[in-house]
């Protein structure tokens, strides 16, 4: 906190002890501070062996009344203890002479373990235990015990001192007081400091419930700080992004108008308001950070387009990305058909290009005859040198964290300033955790689909009844529209990964003879993949059987009918984002989960969400709920920072706090606002250059 004291200045802590602390997260003093309780032991008082329970965790004492060694089949130490109210067993089952030897008749024991029933009333087994000399009677713990994560070769006695030593510390030197009163007064939570040793050294009577499940205003206090050092940091990201130079393009609105008229639709209002948001952006000599979320199929895309026709009639380079090959090959097709009547032919770029093809790319990119580049992350990898970069769009960004998207705009920095910035996102995520995640943009939101679209209906179907749903495929294709079945994607191995398909494969050729089939998974090289995309999409192929290499952005309308096999196994925003397939053309479209019996609970509530609802933002606020927010914004290369204390799943909701509070901070006090993300994030954010 305020200071930097190196643990090995602690009692008891040499090298090789600070080394195995690195391992939880500990460099310095101070970080025992944070290392908060995983759960707490009450050994504040005795309970009665008459009072015992099964499965509670307590504290007794009582007299030896016999000990005996016993031998069925392994050897046991038996010890019977009373305290005139009841009877306990101790069973040991590794034990020395010595041990053997303390238990005798009239002997005090202090134990604590876990109540078990046995064949002959209560037992503990491997308890702790001490030998006291008379009954004790109140002398015991004045708090609850806490446990702390373990890590190899650290017992939990060694962390409960060196979190004294912290603790001590901290009394004698407390740290600043930075939350402003009024936020603290009218949260209901105590100081920081009050809040440290609470949690460190429980009382008696703490609320054990709420420590638990992490819900007390001690740990809320410590949690809220957290979240808002996090929040101010990628906000003060983007104040320094309003600082920078970026080329103002200002020019392009007729080439905007009349790409608008040559559409086959017309935009919704949705979209033209994230249009002008985009424009205005556009227009300023600052660089643009935007975020555009949209449920699937709400038209992203051909916005992303009507900003990079902007860039290019001003004379800089745009260059949009997408996460994966076929998705990117989607949109270089999409941005072709577009572009071509407006003189522009996109360059491709992506790691799995062959050598002249790719040289001939970065040719055209570095001398400036490439106005629009298509690909995937190879585009902001070494080599890649941009002639004028004005605007980057990043398609999907869950699949992007910060930090490559920090990448690809630092690549773009030339004498004029850092090029505009466009992240788009189908993932939506409920309101309060895009605070978190994407305080260092602006939010746009496409709430709205294209009319005409029907609500997709799903259903699940346990496997067994498979040839039902192979019919369903059949009647569907021959009333002329496509389907796809999709296989999940076995990410530990791409050979079985590709047996799988290939299995399912078979069996649809099989069972369809009559239909064309095609096949995508991740193994085909991106030539072949495409080959395929591209007959489904032209209607050669009628079926495509696919892995999950077809979760994100692929658009052809007039496929109807999803089959999602192993569904069971598949989180739920990648089934709704594999569901987003469908629906996308004027017919009524179907989603048939096929699911392996028996399904677990939350298995069970994720196909129901899914039967229920087609709103993506409902679907990510269940699988926040059923899961967390880590794996909701695509695990750990978010951009969500790995929190020490706060977990976004429990306390998302004290994000309009943390944002009311922050802009209040940084309004009046930004020194305090520093101080904070100095605190919870070192001298410098994690993100870079703050
Ligand atoms: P997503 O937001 O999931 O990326 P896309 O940009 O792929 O969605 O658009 C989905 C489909 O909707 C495409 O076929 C696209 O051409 C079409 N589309 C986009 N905007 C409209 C609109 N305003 N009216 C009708 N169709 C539209
Ligand atoms: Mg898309």
């Amino acid at each position: 906190m305020q200071s930097d004291l190196p643990l090995t200045e602690l009692k008891g802590v040499g090298p090789a002890l600070a080394k195995k602390l690195e391992k939880l997260g500990l460099h310095r003093v101070d970080d025992l501070l944070f290392l908060l309780p995983l759960r707490y032991e009450d050994r504040t008082q005795l309970v009665r062996l008459g009072a015992l329970e099964a499965g509670a965790r307590c504290l007794v004492t009582g007299e030896v009344l016999l000990a005996e060694t016993l031998f069925r089949g392994r050897r046991n130490l038996l010890v019977r203890i009373g305290d005139g109210s009841g009877q306990l067993t101790l069973r040991f089952f590794h034990f020395s002479r010595q041990q053997q030897a303390q238990f005798q008749p009239g002997v005090h024991l202090t134990c604590f373990g876990e109540v078990r029933r046995g064949k002959a009333g209560f037992e503990m087994i491997h308890p702790e235990y001490r030998v006291v000399r008379e009954e004790q009677g109140g002398a015991y713990d004045d708090s609850l015990t806490p446990i702390y994560p373990a890590t190899e070769g650290v017992q939990q006695g060694r962390l409960r001192n060196l979190t004294e030593q912290a603790l001590q510390r901290m009394r004698s030197l407390p740290p600043a007081e930075l939350l402003p009163t009024d936020v603290t007064r009218k949260l209901g939570m105590p100081s920081l400091a009050d809040a440290i040793l609470y949690l460190h050294r429980p009382p008696p009577d703490a609320d054990t419930q709420k420590l638990i499940s992490g819900t007390h205003p001690c740990q809320q206090r410590l949690a809220f700080e957290e979240l808002l050092a996090h929040y101010l940091s990628l906000r003060k990201l983007r104040a320094l992004a309003a600082t920078e130079d970026a080329v103002a393009l200002t020019d392009g609105n007729e080439e905007v108008s009349a790409f608008i008229a040559e559409l086959p639709f017309k935009l919704t209002r949705a979209q033209e308001r994230v249009v002008s948001d985009i424009s205005s952006d556009l227009s300023a000599p600052h660089p643009m950070m935007r975020l555009i979320q949209g449920d699937v199929g709400s038209g992203k895309t051909v916005v992303a387009a009507i900003a990079c026709i902007k860039a290019i009639a001003c004379g800089v380079q745009a260059a949009i990305m997408a996460p994966t090959e076929i998705l990117a090959e989607q949109h270089w097709r999409s941005f072709s058909d577009w572009f071509r009547p407006l003189g522009v032919e996109p360059v491709w770029l992506s790691g799995s290009q062959r050598t002249v093809a790719r040289r001939e790319a970065l040719q055209a990119i570095s001398d400036g005859s490439a106005q629009l580049i298509v690909g995937t992350h190879a585009l902001f990898q070494e080599g890649v040198d941009f002639h004028r970069l004005g605007l980057v769009v990043i398609d999907e960004q869950h699949r992007f964290g910060v930090h490559q998207r920090m990448a690809l705009r630092d690549k773009g920095i030339n004498a004029e300033g850092h090029p505009h910035q466009l992240v788009m996102t189908a993932t939506p995520i409920p309101r309060t955790l895009a605070m978190a995640a994407y305080a260092d943009l602006d939010t746009s939101i496409i709430d709205e689909l294209p009319p005409g679209r029907q609500p997709v209906t799903t259903v699940a179907v346990p496997e067994t009844r498979r040839a039902e749903v192979v019919e369903r495929v059949r009647s569907a294709c021959a009333s002329g529209q496509q389907a796809y079945w999709v296989c999940p994607l076995i990410e530990e191995s791409e050979v079985l990964d590709y047996q799988a398909a290939q299995a399912s494969y078979g069996m649809l050729s099989k069972a369809l003879p009559e239909l064309r089939i095609g096949l995508v998974h991740g193994r085909m090289r991106p030539v072949e993949k495409e080959r395929g995309m591209q007959a489904f999409k032209e209607g050669l192929i009628q079926l495509l059987v696919a892995t999950t290499v077809i979760e994100v952005g692929v658009d052809v309308p007039n496929a109807s009918l999803m089959i999602i096999e192993n569904a069971e196994r598949m989180g739920l925003s990648q089934l709704h984002q594999l569901r987003g397939r469908v629906g996308r053309g004027a017919a009524q479209s179907h989603c048939v989960l096929l699911y392996k019996a028996p399904l677990g609970r939350i298995a069970k509530e994720r196909l129901a969400v899914l039967r229920d609802t087609n709103d993506g933002f409902v679907v990510a606020q269940r699988d926040l709920e059923l899961r967390g927010p880590g794996e909701l914004l695509g695990t750990k290369q978010t951009g969500l920072p790995d929190y020490r204390i706060a977990n976004l799943a429990r306390d998302a909701e004290l994000m309009p706090q943390v944002q009311m509070t922050a802009e209040a901070l940084r309004k009046d006090s930004d020194d305090r606002a520093t101080a904070i993300v100095r605190r919870w994030l070192g001298g410098a954010s994690r993100y870079g250059k703050v």
